[in-house]
């Protein structure tokens, strides 16, 4: 009886999904509750899309949803994943404080204006060198951008690599910034969170690494959330069933649902 607190609809510009068969597929997965958390990437760099969000419009609909289609045994959530770039973190702010959201992602998808996910931020560049100045930006915006509850995907970029041995080694050669994230992240009371769309991207771990979370867990940090960053129905809680044995040899036993903004603890299976 899980969550799943990572979800988009088609209010992002990456998912033509209606809210509602959203809804359906995680009551038919036997969930106990979803969060939406729409994208709202404000400046996205413009050759790869759109990816601002209609706050306005969000919100209410998606909130007047949940009201009507939450049971005594299936509970609603709004948030948002705001993508966090150094020089929009005003807009940042002001959205996070627009409407009473119950969860927000801190992502990090744009670095020094170029996303990951495009082949042409990987041209002639030093992966590793690339994939630690990645690790900078995020350090860099999560400290500029400090009103989100739990830092998503840590170790996104990697997906997107081409070369398998680098993909698939996001922590040990980076120990020494992913620490520092690791300590931000812990003395500001965020929480981390652990994203299982890496399976579908071909990585043998979530975002981030089991190594990442395990590390997690010995410098202090105790929340972690969970969600399958799911843009079609299918994808709602994909690969779930590897997190309850995989985060307990981490040394969790539970994981965190933010309502209101504020955590409640679950237990893993
Ligand atoms: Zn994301
Ligand atoms: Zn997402």
């Amino acid at each position: 009886m899980f969550w799943d607190n990572h979800m988009h609809s088609n209010f992002s510009g990456d998912s033509d999904t209606p809210p509602i068969d959203m809804i359906k597929s995680a009551k038919a997965k036997g969930l106990r509750g979803i969060t939406f958390t729409d994208h709202l990437d404000i400046d996205y760099p413009q050759q790869y899309g759109f990816f601002d969000l209609d706050l306005e419009n969000y919100y209410p609909t998606q909130h007047e949803l949940a009201l009507q289609e939450s049971t005594e045994d299936f509970t609603i959530l709004t948030g948002l994943e705001i993508g966090i770039q150094p020089h929009v973190v005003e807009g940042c702010y002001k959205a996070a404080k627009g409407y009473d959201y119950d969860f927000i992602i801190g992502s990090t998808h744009v670095f020094d204006r170029q996303d990951p996910y495009f082949e042409s931020f990987w041209e002639g560049g030093n992966e590793v060198a690339l994939l630690n100045r990645y690790y900078e930006c995020i350090l860099e915006n999560i400290q500029a951008f400090t009103d989100f509850d739990s830092v998503g995907h840590l170790d996104y970029a990697f997906r997107y690599c081409k070369n398998p041995q680098i993909r698939n080694n996001t922590h040990e050669p980076y120990k020494d910034i992913v620490d520092a994230i690791l300590e931000k992240i812990i003395q500001m009371d965020k929480a981390l969170e652990i994203n299982t769309a890496a399976f579908r991207k071909g990585m043998s771990n979530p975002n981030p690494a089991a190594s990442i979370i395990k590390r997690f867990h010995d410098l202090g940090g105790k929340l972690i959330t969970i969600g399958a960053d799911a843009h079609v129905p299918e994808d709602i809680a994909a690969d779930f069933d590897k997190l309850p044995s995989l985060l307990k040899e981490c040394g969790f036993n539970e994981y965190y649902v933010y309502k209101n903004r504020k955590p409640e603890p679950y237990p893993l299976g």
